[in-house]
């Protein structure tokens, strides 16, 4: 039998209970619109159109990079000052670029108007336009809104917007159905097709997984659905399904050998798998994990990492790294804590860590340059000054454009925060 790190003692409830430092100040995240470059990748008839300024598509542009052999399924529609002088004009602007762009592009199926701080700011109702649009290009195209605007949310908040807005146009199940299990958040086609395998071996089924990968693939839901939270970041969507009769399967987030093993527990339970079954299909991901885990350990055992909050992936990695690559956790700082979604993770947390939640840069700067952590996990903008202070930094980003989840992916996710200290070692070298 493979060796799995054990699921603490129900004796200790971790930081289940943890006080934690609420801050509110100014903060350093990226807004809602960057969603968009990891789902059009994935919904693959899915058009995503940004109502917003010149800022706003110079944001996803370079967050996207440039594409040069496929036409993008993203396009921001600026909104100008004439626009600002009168909404009427914008609502018929909106009209024309909407129709020219399903006229040029018929393989949408599947079209976002994704609103923005401007179009907050002049109150732009894309709900209103959503429906209209929709009334006019259904059913070959449905037309929905949601928010990517900075105002107020973090990065990831964009696919939760993106998620919760398409919960109302999922079929529903038919009535007295067996169970059937929902994956919901966005994965990597890889990692998808990984756990698929999975929970087919364990004779779990049908799943499916949301969002899918075409328009016309929405999964049925009802309340004989259970679904399993991929990411940490999908409240409003739970909150949708939860709506719809669904019921959410509590678990730690599928990071790691510990947190990918308690995930599939947790439908195994669900779903009535034999422990000896459960194990038998899980044995050889785990032990080629722990293996792979093993050689980064090496290298991050005792580091001591910082988390500024951003991706609100920071209290499932902190769990990760901290248990299953032995590395001390100076600050775990996270924009939201949901404490429904989070106590499996929260009780996994080593007692005592430094919890905090929300932001107030400067004072978080302050702490983390009198910590002296060995690695510091930060957005873009906080990623270079900290580097010229001579500090290490991964940038959150980059572990939602990565394929991290599940077992084959659990020494990428750890490599991820030892390659940047490897790095800095040659430098000093
Ligand atoms: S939505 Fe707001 S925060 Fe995001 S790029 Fe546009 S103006 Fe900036």
């Amino acid at each position: 039998m493979s060796p799995v790190i054990p699921i603490q003692a129900a004796a200790s409830r971790g930081c289940a209970d943890a006080p934690v430092l609420r801050e509110r100040g100014q903060r350093e995240v990226f807004c809602g619109l960057t969603g968009i470059i990891w789902l059009h990748r994935k919904i693959q008839d899915a058009f995503f159109l940004v109502v917003g300024s010149r800022t706003c598509a110079h944001l996803i542009q370079s967050a996207a990079g440039v594409m040069i052999f496929a036409e993008p399924r993203f396009a921001t529609a600026i909104i100008d000052e004439r626009d600002l002088a009168g909404l009427a004009d914008c609502n018929e602007e909106l009209d024309r670029v909407v129709t020219r762009l399903i006229e040029r592009r018929p393989e949408i199926k599947l079209l976002f108007l994704v609103g923005s701080c401007p179009s907050e700011v002049i109150k732009l109702d894309l709900s209103r336009a959503a429906s209209r649009l929709s009334g006019r290009f259904s059913p070959d195209v449905r037309v929905l809104n949601y928010s990517g605007s900075g105002i107020e949310t973090t990065f990831t908040q964009g696919e939760d917007a993106c998620l919760a807005s398409l919960v109302p146009s999922l079929p529903a199940s038919p009535e007295a159905v067996a169970p059937e299990l929902m994956v919901v958040g966005a994965l990597a086609d890889v990692v998808e097709d990984q756990f698929a395998r999975l929970f087919g071996q364990l004779g779990i089924g049908p799943v499916r997984f949301f969002p899918p990968r075409h328009a016309n693939r929405l999964p049925p839901v009802g309340a004989n659905t259970r679904f399993l939270l991929a990411q940490p970041f999908l409240a409003d969507t739970a909150l949708a399904l939860e709506a719809r009769g669904a019921r959410r399967l509590a678990a730690p987030f599928p990071l790691g050998v510990e947190g990918t093993t308690a995930w599939l527990q947790a439908a195994a339970t669900a779903f009535g798998v034999s422990a000896t079954t459960f194990d038998a299909v899980t044995a050889p991901g785990r032990e080629r994990a722990a293996a792979a885990l093993a050689r980064q350990r090496v290298q991050l055992e005792g580091k001591r990492i910082f988390f500024f909050p951003d991706s609100q992936l920071e209290i499932p990695l902190a769990r990760f790294l901290s248990r299953e690559l032995g590395m001390a956790l100076a600050e775990v700082g996270t924009p939201y804590l949901h404490r429904a979604h989070m106590a499996e993770e929260l009780a996994l947390l080593p007692e005592g860590t430094v919890l905090s939640e929300g932001q107030h840069v400067e004072n978080q700067l302050d702490r983390c340059r009198a910590a002296r952590p060995d690695i510091v996990v930060c957005g873009l903008g906080l990623a270079n000054p900290l580097e010229a202070e001579g500090l290490t930094t991964k940038w959150a980003i980059e572990l939602v454009f990565t394929p991290i989840h599940g077992y084959e992916q659990a020494a990428d996710l750890a490599e991820l925060f030892s390659r940047p200290l490897v790095r800095r070692l040659r430098l000093a070298a």
